[in-house]
């Protein structure tokens, strides 16, 4: 699986808002966009960048949503394809991204990021109805029950994350049982469930030429 192997945060300060890649860090004063001094666009020349154009407006609406979410282009463009099936292709979009096997660990609890989520799978340590799945980019559908590995160091450790990361709501198309770990998909996400700011409509505007 292709993945960004660049400094992080520098994702956040190019789009010049919070996309939470890090967990818990991102809560803290440590985040570079909390900084006055740190909440620059990356680069040397960064000062050089003027007025954005209506295509450099599009581009970056398209980038914010693909590095929220941990995925590459050409993967986005797959999901941007099904989603011009729908009515509403931006929103189609938006929620076949939140559906991602590890948008739905993450949103669970089990892990306070998306890309610790991601590992997460990727080790095998998450199943779906009873069958091992170690591809992130799954997509699940209502009534799938997800389940972690029966390892005690796997079982120990997403059981210290719930607790630390205690309190944080779930979303209303998830349901979870903290005690076991498990989590069971009880409808689709809707647009109100996609945490991010985002006019999607840019995004449709942008891949469809
Ligand atoms: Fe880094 Fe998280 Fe802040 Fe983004 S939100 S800049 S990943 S600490």
């Amino acid at each position: 699986m292709g993945r960004c192997l660049g400094p992080v945060c520098r994702q956040c300060r190019r789009e010049g808002m919070k996309l939470f890649l890090k967990g818990l860090r991102c809560e803290t004063a440590k985040c570079p966009i909390e900084k006055q001094s740190r909440n620059k666009v990356p680069g040397m020349h960064n000062w050089r960048r003027g007025r954005n154009t209506d295509y450099g407006v599009r581009l970056r609406e398209k980038q914010k949503v693909k590095r929220y979410y941990g995925v590459l282009e050409k993967q986005f463009r797959i999901y941007f394809d099904q989603a011009t099936k729908a009515v509403n292709t931006g929103e189609a979009l938006l929620c076949i991204l939140e559906r991602r096997l590890d948008n739905v660990v993450y949103k669970m609890n089990f892990t306070d990021s998306r890309r610790d989520a991601r590992q997460l799978i990727n080790h095998g340590h998450i199943y779906v109805n009873g069958t091992r799945v170690d591809v992130a980019s799954f997509l699940v559908k209502i009534g799938d029950k997800v389940t972690i590995g029966k390892g005690e160091n796997t079982q120990k450790m997403i059981k210290a994350k719930i607790e630390a990361i205690a309190g944080s709501p779930t979303q209303n198309w998830i349901e979870v049982n903290s005690a076991t770990p498990e989590g069971t998909v009880v409808a689709f996400p809707s647009r109100e469930d996609v945490q991010i700011p985002v006019e999607e409509h840019l995004i449709v505007e942008f891949c469809s030429k």
